[in-house]
Protein backbone atom coordinates (compact mmCIF):
# COMPACT_ATOMS: atom_id res chain seq x y z
CA UNK A 1 0.00 0.00 0.00
CA UNK A 2 1.66 3.52 -0.78
CA UNK A 3 2.23 6.13 1.47
CA UNK A 4 -0.50 8.56 2.94
CA UNK A 5 0.60 11.85 2.22
CA UNK A 6 -1.65 14.52 3.57
CA UNK A 7 -1.18 18.38 2.47
CA UNK A 8 -2.76 20.95 4.70
CA UNK A 9 -3.23 24.11 2.11
CA UNK A 10 -4.09 24.97 -1.16
CA UNK A 11 -1.94 27.78 -1.72
CA UNK A 12 0.92 27.96 -3.95
CA UNK A 13 3.05 25.65 -1.34
CA UNK A 14 0.33 23.55 -0.99
CA UNK A 15 -0.76 22.90 -4.78
CA UNK A 16 2.80 22.81 -5.97
CA UNK A 17 3.98 20.30 -3.76
CA UNK A 18 0.54 18.04 -4.42
CA UNK A 19 1.20 18.03 -8.55
CA UNK A 20 4.87 17.38 -7.76
CA UNK A 21 3.75 14.14 -5.69
CA UNK A 22 1.09 13.45 -7.95
CA UNK A 23 3.62 13.57 -10.96
CA UNK A 24 5.93 11.24 -9.02
CA UNK A 25 2.96 8.53 -8.59
CA UNK A 26 2.21 9.98 -5.10
CA UNK A 27 -2.04 10.59 -4.66
CA UNK A 28 -2.00 13.00 -1.90
CA UNK A 29 -4.96 14.41 0.01
CA UNK A 30 -4.99 17.79 -0.10
CA UNK A 31 -7.63 19.54 2.57
CA UNK A 32 -8.06 23.40 2.49
CA UNK A 33 -10.99 25.47 4.61
CA UNK A 34 -12.08 27.25 0.80
CA UNK A 35 -14.12 25.79 -1.50
CA UNK A 36 -11.81 26.14 -4.41
CA UNK A 37 -7.55 26.10 -4.38
CA UNK A 38 -5.41 29.21 -5.07
CA UNK A 39 -4.46 29.99 -1.60
CA UNK A 40 -4.14 33.68 -0.51
CA UNK A 41 -2.72 35.43 -3.66
CA UNK A 42 -4.57 33.08 -6.37
CA UNK A 43 -8.10 33.23 -4.42
CA UNK A 44 -10.78 32.61 -6.52
CA UNK A 45 -14.00 34.86 -7.20
CA UNK A 46 -17.01 33.32 -6.40
CA UNK A 47 -18.20 31.15 -9.42
CA UNK A 48 -21.45 33.22 -10.13
CA UNK A 49 -19.14 36.65 -10.21
CA UNK A 50 -17.44 36.29 -14.26
CA UNK A 51 -14.15 37.96 -14.06
CA UNK A 52 -11.86 37.07 -16.22
CA UNK A 53 -8.21 36.01 -14.78
CA UNK A 54 -6.46 39.13 -15.77
CA UNK A 55 -9.11 41.60 -13.74
CA UNK A 56 -8.77 39.47 -10.92
CA UNK A 57 -4.80 38.99 -10.98
CA UNK A 58 -3.37 41.61 -12.62
CA UNK A 59 0.66 40.65 -13.97
CA UNK A 60 0.06 37.53 -12.12
CA UNK A 61 -2.86 36.13 -14.33
CA UNK A 62 -0.82 33.61 -16.00
CA UNK A 63 1.14 32.07 -12.54
CA UNK A 64 -2.64 31.86 -11.15
CA UNK A 65 -3.96 30.56 -14.00
CA UNK A 66 -1.27 27.81 -14.66
CA UNK A 67 -1.46 26.82 -10.77
CA UNK A 68 -5.77 26.55 -11.31
CA UNK A 69 -5.65 24.91 -13.92
CA UNK A 70 -2.92 22.16 -13.66
CA UNK A 71 -4.21 21.53 -9.98
CA UNK A 72 -8.19 21.48 -11.31
CA UNK A 73 -7.11 18.90 -13.85
CA UNK A 74 -4.88 16.79 -11.57
CA UNK A 75 -8.25 16.58 -8.99
CA UNK A 76 -10.76 16.18 -11.43
CA UNK A 77 -8.11 13.15 -13.30
CA UNK A 78 -8.08 11.59 -9.82
CA UNK A 79 -4.26 12.08 -9.42
CA UNK A 80 -4.92 14.01 -5.85
CA UNK A 81 -7.81 13.62 -3.45
CA UNK A 82 -8.69 17.09 -3.08
CA UNK A 83 -11.18 17.60 -0.46
CA UNK A 84 -11.98 21.18 0.00
CA UNK A 85 -14.20 23.03 2.47
CA UNK A 86 -12.20 20.88 4.96
CA UNK A 87 -10.25 22.84 8.12
CA UNK A 88 -7.61 21.22 9.65
CA UNK A 89 -8.04 21.56 13.69
CA UNK A 90 -5.88 20.06 15.13
CA UNK A 91 -3.09 17.19 15.09
CA UNK A 92 -2.05 14.27 17.32
CA UNK A 93 0.85 12.21 16.57
CA UNK A 94 0.16 11.15 12.65
CA UNK A 95 -3.76 12.27 13.22
CA UNK A 96 -4.89 14.77 11.84
CA UNK A 97 -8.25 16.07 13.50
CA UNK A 98 -10.00 17.47 10.03
CA UNK A 99 -14.01 18.50 10.14
CA UNK A 100 -15.99 19.18 7.37
CA UNK A 101 -19.79 20.42 6.70
CA UNK A 102 -20.29 20.20 10.70
CA UNK A 103 -18.69 16.23 10.86
CA UNK A 104 -15.52 15.85 12.15
CA UNK A 105 -13.12 12.89 11.10
CA UNK A 106 -9.52 12.14 10.87
CA UNK A 107 -6.57 10.88 9.19
CA UNK A 108 -4.08 8.75 9.95
CA UNK A 109 -1.28 9.78 7.79
CA UNK A 110 2.31 8.66 6.86
CA UNK A 111 3.59 12.15 5.58
CA UNK A 112 2.14 15.57 6.68
CA UNK A 113 3.03 18.64 4.65
CA UNK A 114 1.83 21.85 6.60
CA UNK A 115 1.48 24.84 4.02
CA UNK A 116 -0.91 26.82 5.57
CA UNK A 117 0.01 30.57 5.03
CA UNK A 118 0.49 33.25 7.22
CA UNK A 119 -1.95 35.64 9.11
CA UNK A 120 -1.61 39.16 9.23
CA UNK A 121 0.01 41.46 11.78
CA UNK A 122 -2.07 44.54 13.23
CA UNK A 123 -0.71 47.27 15.52
CA UNK A 124 -4.13 48.91 17.32
CA UNK A 125 -5.16 53.00 17.38
CA UNK A 126 -7.92 53.88 18.78
CA UNK A 127 -11.47 53.04 16.84
CA UNK A 128 -9.97 50.11 15.09
CA UNK A 129 -12.84 48.33 15.74
CA UNK A 130 -14.97 50.52 14.01
CA UNK A 131 -17.09 49.38 11.12
CA UNK A 132 -15.21 50.26 7.70
CA UNK A 133 -11.89 49.68 9.31
CA UNK A 134 -10.69 45.64 7.68
CA UNK A 135 -7.12 44.21 8.09
CA UNK A 136 -4.98 44.40 4.53
CA UNK A 137 -6.07 40.89 3.85
CA UNK A 138 -10.13 41.28 4.70
CA UNK A 139 -10.34 44.44 1.84
CA UNK A 140 -8.33 42.15 -0.77
CA UNK A 141 -10.87 39.24 -0.26
CA UNK A 142 -13.24 41.64 -0.91
CA UNK A 143 -12.42 42.94 -4.00
CA UNK A 144 -10.84 39.51 -5.33
CA UNK A 145 -13.53 37.42 -3.62
CA UNK A 146 -16.65 39.65 -3.92
CA UNK A 147 -15.71 42.19 -6.62
CA UNK A 148 -16.60 44.82 -4.11
CA UNK A 149 -14.50 47.86 -2.68
CA UNK A 150 -14.92 48.23 1.91
CA UNK A 151 -15.65 51.87 0.99
CA UNK A 152 -15.91 54.68 -1.13
CA UNK A 153 -13.65 56.38 -0.13
CA UNK A 154 -10.34 53.97 1.34
CA UNK A 155 -6.90 55.14 3.05
CA UNK A 156 -4.45 52.31 3.22
CA UNK A 157 -2.93 52.43 6.84
CA UNK A 158 0.21 50.54 8.02
CA UNK A 159 3.35 49.45 6.59
CA UNK A 160 5.03 46.23 4.29
CA UNK A 161 4.05 45.59 0.65
CA UNK A 162 0.65 44.21 0.73
CA UNK A 163 -0.47 47.69 1.72
CA UNK A 164 0.85 48.86 -1.86
CA UNK A 165 -0.01 45.92 -3.63
CA UNK A 166 -4.04 46.26 -2.17
CA UNK A 167 -3.93 49.95 -2.48
CA UNK A 168 -2.99 48.97 -6.11
CA UNK A 169 -5.85 46.60 -6.59
CA UNK A 170 -8.35 48.95 -5.34
CA UNK A 171 -7.35 51.67 -7.22
CA UNK A 172 -7.29 49.15 -10.64
CA UNK A 173 -10.31 48.24 -9.80
CA UNK A 174 -11.66 51.82 -9.77
CA UNK A 175 -11.64 52.39 -6.03
CA UNK A 176 -11.48 56.13 -4.24
CA UNK A 177 -8.05 55.44 -3.44
CA UNK A 178 -7.62 58.42 -0.34
CA UNK A 179 -3.84 57.72 0.00
CA UNK A 180 -0.76 55.18 1.98
CA UNK A 181 0.18 55.71 5.24
CA UNK A 182 3.25 54.00 5.82
CA UNK A 183 4.61 53.91 8.91
CA UNK A 184 8.24 53.15 7.51
CA UNK A 185 10.48 56.32 6.43
CA UNK A 186 11.41 56.27 3.01
CA UNK A 187 15.33 56.05 3.92
CA UNK A 188 14.97 52.61 5.28
CA UNK A 189 14.13 50.91 2.19
CA UNK A 190 16.96 53.12 0.66
CA UNK A 191 19.30 51.54 3.25
CA UNK A 192 17.85 48.32 2.75
CA UNK A 193 18.69 48.14 -1.59
CA UNK A 194 21.39 45.76 -0.99
CA UNK A 195 19.72 42.61 0.56
CA UNK A 196 16.62 43.40 -1.88
CA UNK A 197 18.80 43.09 -4.74
CA UNK A 198 19.10 39.44 -4.08
CA UNK A 199 15.71 39.88 -6.32
CA UNK A 200 16.22 42.83 -8.99
CA UNK A 201 12.49 41.25 -10.32
CA UNK A 202 10.62 41.73 -7.04
CA UNK A 203 12.56 44.82 -6.20
CA UNK A 204 11.45 46.29 -9.88
CA UNK A 205 8.30 45.38 -9.19
CA UNK A 206 7.69 47.09 -5.93
CA UNK A 207 9.19 50.35 -7.60
CA UNK A 208 6.82 49.70 -10.47
CA UNK A 209 3.57 49.52 -7.86
CA UNK A 210 4.32 52.42 -6.13
CA UNK A 211 5.12 54.02 -9.27
CA UNK A 212 1.99 53.35 -11.09
CA UNK A 213 -0.12 54.59 -7.36
CA UNK A 214 1.68 58.07 -7.54
CA UNK A 215 1.84 58.72 -11.27
CA UNK A 216 -1.02 56.76 -12.93
CA UNK A 217 -3.80 56.90 -10.25
CA UNK A 218 -2.39 59.90 -8.53
CA UNK A 219 -3.05 58.53 -4.66
CA UNK A 220 -1.34 60.42 -1.96
CA UNK A 221 1.96 58.60 -0.71
CA UNK A 222 3.08 59.28 2.68
CA UNK A 223 6.39 57.87 4.57
CA UNK A 224 7.48 57.76 8.14
CA UNK A 225 3.76 58.82 9.14
CA UNK A 226 2.61 57.72 13.00
CA UNK A 227 -1.07 56.70 13.07
CA UNK A 228 -3.13 58.89 15.71
CA UNK A 229 -7.01 57.20 15.64
CA UNK A 230 -9.37 56.25 13.04
CA UNK A 231 -11.82 58.81 13.07
CA UNK A 232 -15.64 58.46 13.02
CA UNK A 233 -18.71 57.53 15.72
CA UNK A 234 -20.63 54.43 14.09
CA UNK A 235 -18.60 53.69 11.57
CA UNK A 236 -15.26 55.25 9.92
CA UNK A 237 -15.00 59.17 9.06
CA UNK A 238 -11.46 59.58 8.88
CA UNK A 239 -7.92 59.30 10.03
CA UNK A 240 -5.88 61.38 11.80
CA UNK A 241 -2.04 60.83 12.34
CA UNK A 242 1.34 62.97 12.11
CA UNK A 243 3.54 63.45 9.34
CA UNK A 244 7.57 62.77 10.16
CA UNK A 245 8.26 66.37 11.06
CA UNK A 246 5.51 65.68 13.71
CA UNK A 247 2.41 67.72 12.09
CA UNK A 248 -0.79 66.74 12.64
CA UNK A 249 -3.10 65.97 9.69
CA UNK A 250 -6.87 64.28 9.13
CA UNK A 251 -8.29 62.72 6.22
CA UNK A 252 -11.76 61.98 5.32
CA UNK A 253 -12.65 58.49 4.34
CA UNK A 254 -15.15 56.06 4.50
CA UNK A 255 -13.05 52.75 5.04
CA UNK A 256 -9.64 51.90 6.11
CA UNK A 257 -7.13 48.98 5.00
CA UNK A 258 -4.75 48.31 7.72
CA UNK A 259 -1.90 46.18 8.44
CA UNK A 260 1.34 45.75 9.29
CA UNK A 261 2.78 42.99 7.23
CA UNK A 262 2.57 38.93 7.87
CA UNK A 263 3.82 36.19 9.79
CA UNK A 264 3.82 32.56 9.91
CA UNK A 265 1.02 30.22 11.17
CA UNK A 266 2.31 27.79 13.06
CA UNK A 267 0.12 26.80 15.35
CA UNK A 268 -0.68 23.11 13.80
CA UNK A 269 2.69 23.14 13.39
CA UNK A 270 3.16 23.71 16.96
CA UNK A 271 0.43 20.86 17.33
CA UNK A 272 2.40 18.13 15.78
CA UNK A 273 5.67 18.78 18.18
CA UNK A 274 8.00 20.94 15.35
CA UNK A 275 9.94 23.31 17.04
CA UNK A 276 9.83 26.78 16.60
CA UNK A 277 12.26 29.74 16.85
CA UNK A 278 11.99 33.07 16.72
CA UNK A 279 13.62 35.23 13.45
CA UNK A 280 14.63 38.64 15.06
CA UNK A 281 14.97 40.12 11.59
CA UNK A 282 10.70 39.83 11.20
CA UNK A 283 9.86 39.78 14.72
CA UNK A 284 8.14 36.24 14.27
CA UNK A 285 8.21 32.70 15.50
CA UNK A 286 8.28 30.32 12.45
CA UNK A 287 9.41 26.21 12.53
CA UNK A 288 12.99 25.51 12.38
CA UNK A 289 13.33 23.58 9.01
CA UNK A 290 16.15 22.16 6.65
CA UNK A 291 16.42 23.35 3.41
CA UNK A 292 13.64 21.28 2.04
CA UNK A 293 11.00 22.23 4.87
CA UNK A 294 11.94 19.19 6.74
CA UNK A 295 10.78 19.74 10.53
CA UNK A 296 12.49 18.58 13.87
CA UNK A 297 9.65 15.87 13.93
CA UNK A 298 10.10 12.91 11.08
CA UNK A 299 7.23 13.16 8.58
CA UNK A 300 5.91 16.80 9.03
CA UNK A 301 7.43 19.33 6.53
CA UNK A 302 6.01 22.53 6.48
CA UNK A 303 6.11 25.13 2.90
CA UNK A 304 5.40 28.31 1.54
CA UNK A 305 4.75 30.98 4.01
CA UNK A 306 3.79 29.41 7.03
CA UNK A 307 7.32 28.82 7.64
CA UNK A 308 8.65 32.42 7.10
CA UNK A 309 7.27 35.08 4.77
CA UNK A 310 8.86 35.01 1.24
CA UNK A 311 6.06 35.27 -1.01
CA UNK A 312 3.58 33.65 -3.77
CA UNK A 313 7.05 32.51 -6.02
CA UNK A 314 9.06 30.98 -3.35
CA UNK A 315 6.08 29.09 -1.82
CA UNK A 316 5.52 27.36 -4.88
CA UNK A 317 9.62 26.64 -5.02
CA UNK A 318 9.10 25.66 -1.10
CA UNK A 319 5.93 23.41 -2.23
CA UNK A 320 7.92 21.79 -4.91
CA UNK A 321 11.24 21.35 -2.06
CA UNK A 322 8.84 19.65 0.65
CA UNK A 323 7.42 17.27 -1.99
CA UNK A 324 11.18 16.19 -2.93
CA UNK A 325 12.03 15.53 0.57
CA UNK A 326 8.98 13.42 0.89
CA UNK A 327 10.44 11.50 -2.15
CA UNK A 328 13.55 11.28 -0.72
CA UNK A 329 12.31 10.27 2.33
CA UNK A 330 9.89 7.60 1.05
CA UNK A 331 12.72 5.95 -0.65
CA UNK A 332 12.54 7.65 -4.12
CA UNK A 333 16.54 8.20 -5.86
CA UNK A 334 15.93 11.27 -7.24
CA UNK A 335 18.80 13.84 -7.61
CA UNK A 336 19.02 17.09 -5.72
CA UNK A 337 17.15 20.33 -7.33
CA UNK A 338 20.12 22.80 -6.67
CA UNK A 339 18.81 25.06 -8.60
CA UNK A 340 15.78 25.65 -7.46
CA UNK A 341 17.39 25.36 -3.55
CA UNK A 342 19.54 28.71 -5.07
CA UNK A 343 16.61 30.61 -5.93
CA UNK A 344 14.22 29.67 -3.10
CA UNK A 345 17.32 31.16 -1.00
CA UNK A 346 17.69 34.32 -2.64
CA UNK A 347 13.88 35.08 -2.26
CA UNK A 348 14.85 34.67 1.74
CA UNK A 349 17.09 37.06 1.29
CA UNK A 350 15.23 39.36 -0.43
CA UNK A 351 12.83 39.06 2.19
CA UNK A 352 15.16 40.32 4.60
CA UNK A 353 16.09 43.55 3.03
CA UNK A 354 12.08 43.99 3.17
CA UNK A 355 11.50 43.07 7.00
CA UNK A 356 14.02 45.89 7.34
CA UNK A 357 12.32 48.69 4.98
CA UNK A 358 8.64 47.91 6.70
CA UNK A 359 9.65 46.67 10.18
CA UNK A 360 7.00 47.15 12.35
CA UNK A 361 6.95 50.40 14.26
CA UNK A 362 6.58 48.45 17.50
CA UNK A 363 7.66 51.91 19.64
CA UNK A 364 3.71 53.19 18.38
CA UNK A 365 2.43 50.80 21.17
CA UNK A 366 3.71 53.08 24.05
CA UNK A 367 1.75 55.65 22.84
CA UNK A 368 -1.14 54.40 22.20
CA UNK A 369 -4.16 55.61 24.59
CA UNK A 370 -5.06 53.47 27.44
CA UNK A 371 -8.88 52.92 26.50
CA UNK A 372 -7.69 51.72 22.50
CA UNK A 373 -9.34 47.74 22.27
CA UNK A 374 -6.10 45.21 22.29
CA UNK A 375 -7.94 42.00 21.77
CA UNK A 376 -11.20 42.75 20.10
CA UNK A 377 -12.53 39.01 20.74
CA UNK A 378 -12.59 39.25 24.35
CA UNK A 379 -12.80 43.29 24.59
CA UNK A 380 -9.50 43.46 26.27
CA UNK A 381 -8.21 47.44 26.13
CA UNK A 382 -4.44 48.61 26.65
CA UNK A 383 -4.82 49.78 30.15
CA UNK A 384 -6.84 46.31 31.60
CA UNK A 385 -4.14 44.51 29.90
CA UNK A 386 -1.55 46.52 30.87
CA UNK A 387 -2.79 46.80 35.19
CA UNK A 388 -3.86 43.29 34.87
CA UNK A 389 -0.60 41.85 34.05
CA UNK A 390 1.45 44.56 36.46
CA UNK A 391 -0.66 43.31 39.41
CA UNK A 392 -0.49 39.55 38.69
CA UNK A 393 3.14 39.73 38.32
CA UNK A 394 3.14 37.77 34.55
CA UNK A 395 6.15 37.45 32.61
CA UNK A 396 5.24 35.61 29.75
CA UNK A 397 2.85 35.58 27.15
CA UNK A 398 0.53 32.51 27.61
CA UNK A 399 0.10 33.77 31.51
CA UNK A 400 -0.64 37.47 30.17
CA UNK A 401 -3.40 35.42 28.51
CA UNK A 402 -4.69 33.37 31.12
CA UNK A 403 -5.02 36.49 33.61
CA UNK A 404 -6.26 39.12 31.10
CA UNK A 405 -7.99 36.85 28.34
CA UNK A 406 -6.49 38.74 25.44
CA UNK A 407 -5.82 36.06 22.88
CA UNK A 408 -8.68 33.29 24.40
CA UNK A 409 -11.41 34.34 21.73
CA UNK A 410 -12.39 32.77 18.69
CA UNK A 411 -9.13 34.10 16.69
CA UNK A 412 -6.95 32.62 19.27
CA UNK A 413 -4.49 35.82 19.07
CA UNK A 414 -4.22 35.27 15.20
CA UNK A 415 -5.08 39.62 15.42
CA UNK A 416 -3.72 40.57 19.03
CA UNK A 417 -0.35 38.23 19.58
CA UNK A 418 1.71 40.67 17.80
CA UNK A 419 1.11 43.09 20.25
CA UNK A 420 0.29 41.65 23.13
CA UNK A 421 3.79 40.43 22.91
CA UNK A 422 5.91 43.71 22.25
CA UNK A 423 3.23 45.23 24.63
CA UNK A 424 4.41 42.52 27.27
CA UNK A 425 8.14 42.78 25.93
CA UNK A 426 8.19 46.44 26.08
CA UNK A 427 6.59 46.61 29.78
CA UNK A 428 8.85 44.16 31.02
CA UNK A 429 11.86 45.57 29.55
CA UNK A 430 12.77 42.46 27.95
CA UNK A 431 13.88 40.94 24.39
CA UNK A 432 10.49 40.37 22.53
CA UNK A 433 11.72 36.56 22.41
CA UNK A 434 11.80 36.36 26.28
CA UNK A 435 7.91 36.86 26.31
CA UNK A 436 7.77 33.71 24.67
CA UNK A 437 4.35 32.43 22.24
CA UNK A 438 0.87 31.88 22.58
CA UNK A 439 1.34 28.03 22.71
CA UNK A 440 -1.39 25.93 20.11
CA UNK A 441 -4.47 24.92 21.66
CA UNK A 442 -6.81 22.81 19.54
CA UNK A 443 -9.40 23.07 17.73
CA UNK A 444 -6.41 25.87 16.17
CA UNK A 445 -9.93 27.59 14.40
CA UNK A 446 -14.06 27.57 15.71
CA UNK A 447 -16.13 25.17 13.53
CA UNK A 448 -19.79 24.09 13.78
CA UNK A 449 -20.38 20.44 14.87
CA UNK A 450 -23.05 18.61 13.27
CA UNK A 451 -24.83 19.22 15.79
CA UNK A 452 -24.74 22.62 14.92
CA UNK A 453 -23.35 24.12 17.79
CA UNK A 454 -20.04 26.12 18.02
CA UNK A 455 -17.04 24.13 19.38
CA UNK A 456 -14.38 26.47 20.75
CA UNK A 457 -11.21 25.49 23.04
CA UNK A 458 -12.88 25.95 26.50
CA UNK A 459 -16.40 24.62 25.59
CA UNK A 460 -17.20 21.21 27.68
C1 LIG B 1 -4.65 37.86 3.71
C2 LIG B 1 -3.45 37.73 2.81
C3 LIG B 1 -3.45 38.29 1.53
C4 LIG B 1 -2.34 38.18 0.69
N1 LIG B 1 -2.35 38.74 -0.56
C5 LIG B 1 -1.26 38.66 -1.34
C6 LIG B 1 -1.22 39.23 -2.65
O1 LIG B 1 -2.18 39.77 -3.11
N2 LIG B 1 -0.07 39.13 -3.36
C7 LIG B 1 1.02 38.50 -2.88
O2 LIG B 1 2.05 38.44 -3.56
N3 LIG B 1 1.01 37.94 -1.66
C8 LIG B 1 -0.10 38.01 -0.90
N4 LIG B 1 -0.10 37.46 0.35
C9 LIG B 1 1.06 36.69 0.73
C10 LIG B 1 0.82 35.41 -0.07
O3 LIG B 1 -0.35 34.82 0.40
C11 LIG B 1 1.84 34.43 -0.05
O4 LIG B 1 3.09 34.88 -0.25
C12 LIG B 1 1.54 33.15 -0.80
O5 LIG B 1 0.21 33.06 -1.22
C13 LIG B 1 1.84 32.07 0.18
O6 LIG B 1 1.41 30.85 -0.32
P1 LIG B 1 1.13 29.67 0.70
O7 LIG B 1 0.74 28.52 -0.15
O8 LIG B 1 2.25 29.52 1.63
O9 LIG B 1 -0.10 30.17 1.57
P2 LIG B 1 -1.56 30.64 1.19
O10 LIG B 1 -1.65 31.14 -0.17
O11 LIG B 1 -1.97 31.54 2.30
O12 LIG B 1 -2.41 29.30 1.28
C14 LIG B 1 -2.66 28.65 2.50
C15 LIG B 1 -3.93 27.85 2.36
O13 LIG B 1 -4.09 27.07 3.55
C16 LIG B 1 -5.44 27.07 3.91
N5 LIG B 1 -5.53 26.83 5.35
C17 LIG B 1 -4.94 27.55 6.33
N6 LIG B 1 -5.20 27.01 7.53
C18 LIG B 1 -5.98 25.92 7.29
C19 LIG B 1 -6.58 24.96 8.14
N7 LIG B 1 -6.41 24.98 9.47
N8 LIG B 1 -7.33 23.99 7.57
C20 LIG B 1 -7.50 23.94 6.21
N9 LIG B 1 -6.95 24.83 5.37
C21 LIG B 1 -6.18 25.80 5.90
C22 LIG B 1 -5.96 28.44 3.50
O14 LIG B 1 -7.36 28.41 3.28
C23 LIG B 1 -5.16 28.70 2.23
O15 LIG B 1 -5.89 28.34 1.07
C24 LIG B 1 -1.22 37.51 1.17
C25 LIG B 1 -1.23 36.92 2.44
C26 LIG B 1 -2.34 37.03 3.27
C27 LIG B 1 -2.32 36.38 4.63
Amino acid sequence: MSAVVVIIGAGPAGARAALALAAAGIRPIVIDEQPRSGGQIYRRPAEELRRSHSEVYGEDHQKAFALHSEFDAAAAAGHIDWRPSTTAWAVHENYLHIECAGRPDQIDFDRLLIASGAVERVIPLPNWTLPGTFSLGGAQIALKAHGCAIGERVAFVGTGPLLYLVALQYAQAGADVVGVFDTSPFSRRISSLPAMLARPDMLWRGIRITTALAMRYRVKLRNGIRPVAIRGSDSVEGVAYRDADGRAHEVACTAVGLGYDLRPEVQLADLAGCEIVYDPGSRNWRPHLDAYGRTSVADVYVAGDGAGIAGADAAELAGSLAAHAILVDLGQKISAPTTMLEAHESFHRFRQGIDRAFAAPIDHLREVPADTVLCRCEGVTVKAFKETVAAMGAREINRAKSMTRCGMGRCQGRYCEFAASELLAQMLDLPREEVGRLRAQPPVKPFASSAGQEIRRGDS
